[in-house]
């Protein structure tokens, strides 16, 4: 198969021929019709993940077509077209018996632990967990979104900040997640504030239903402003110590704090100020993705028309472009989701 292989971190990742994978017994290999470029995606490349080993195919939000099925796999079948959660789950440990996937002490990730999706083809685990049936005709580009960032931002906004109508929520970072969560909170009836230095994502951001969009550079002040004293939800979509920090000090008294952007040890350890947190009484929370069986309630509100997922997707390239992509989704130079479609 056709595969984007990197090398060596941080160099330039090349097109290369590599021998097609095998399923697990308990797994499944998935012919690729579209694969998102994510900023966890450039992390591994970078190597700022401990999991990723040499040499690497990066790729984990995807959709395709079940085309080789595990012996011990019940529930698949070839032909059957799919997307999964990035963190592929093994269903026995206590964090899968308590129905909390998402947190599993034995997963594995494709483009981390193993080889991703910037392939023509690749190796799903323990498939009866994990994969998520598309519904018919659902397209390609926009169901690979799912599999990592608009899953993780949904699980933010509605399980794990629990957004109400009414309220107002900050989004620091209008990339691919923070976009999804903006979408999300707004249809859920919350009055939201975008942050974003990019004036092309901050258009995108009122666009996808954001009340105001503003500047980074004096985000705190404006957010605290706009919202009447601070928002009762901020999330930090983009995982760096100066948006973690502004995120937690955006919020009113009693305000939840919730940490999307992943902050690996490379980009500096974040300052929380736990002062404002202890007077203020704020809470802070961190969302990891989502299990499969959360899906479907997702799949839901995108059925409903009420979350403009096709318009989350801004580029489709095919799989020779993943190398400039992957470059791209580090510097931010693009709004919005790329997909390669290989
Ligand atoms: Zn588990
Ligand atoms: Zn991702």
């Amino acid at each position: 198969m056709r595969a984007v292989l990197v090398e060596e971190f941080g160099a330039a990742p090349r097109l290369a021929d590599v021998a097609d994978p095998a399923p697990a017994p308990h797994g499944v290999v998935v012919a690729v019709e579209a694969t998102g470029v994510c900023r966890s995606d450039w992390h591994a490349w970078q190597g700022h993940d401990d999991d990723v080993t040499l040499p690497h195919v990066p790729g984990h939000e995807l959709a395709g077509t079940v085309v080789a099925v595990g012996a011990d796999v019940r529930g698949r079948r070839v032909g059957d077209r799919v997307t999964t959660p990035f963190v592929t789950a093994c269903g026995t440990c206590p964090e899968c018996a308590a129905g909390q996937q998402q947190v599993c002490r034995r997963q594995t990730q494709p483009g981390f632990t193993g080889w991703g999706s910037f392939a023509e083809l690749v190796a799903l685990d323990h498939a009866d967990v994990n994969l998520v049936a598309l519904p018919e005709g659902f397209p390609a580009a926009a169901a690979a979104a799912l599999g990592c960032r608009v899953a993780t931002a949904f699980r933010a906004v509605t399980d794990v900040a629990r957004v109400r109508a009414g309220e107002s929520v900050a989004v620091h970072g209008a990339g691919g997640v923070g976009l999804s969560a903006i979408a999300i909170a707004a249809a859920a009836g919350a009055r939201v504030v975008a942050v974003d230095p990019s004036p092309g994502a901050r258009d995108l951001a009122l666009a996808f239903g954001a009340e105001h969009a503003v500047a980074a550079d004096g985000a705190v002040d404006a957010v605290r402003e706009l919202t009447g004293g601070g928002a009762h939800v901020s999330i930090d979509a983009v995982g760096l110590p100066a948006t973690c920090e502004a995120s937690v000090r955006s919020l009113r008294r009693r305000g939840r704090h919730v940490q999307i952007g992943l902050l690996p040890a490379a980009t500096g350890a974040p300052l929380v100020p736990m002062d404002l947190v202890i007077a203020g009484e704020l809470q802070v929370l961190g969302s990891h993705g989502m299990a499969a069986h959360d899906y479907p309630r997702l799949l839901a509100l995108v059925g409903s028309g009420r979350f403009p997922l096709a318009g989350l997707v801004t580029r489709e390239l095919p799989l020779e472009a993943g190398p400039r992509a992957l470059a791209e989704v580090g510097a931010a130079t693009t709004a919005g989701i790329t997909v390669l479609r290989p």
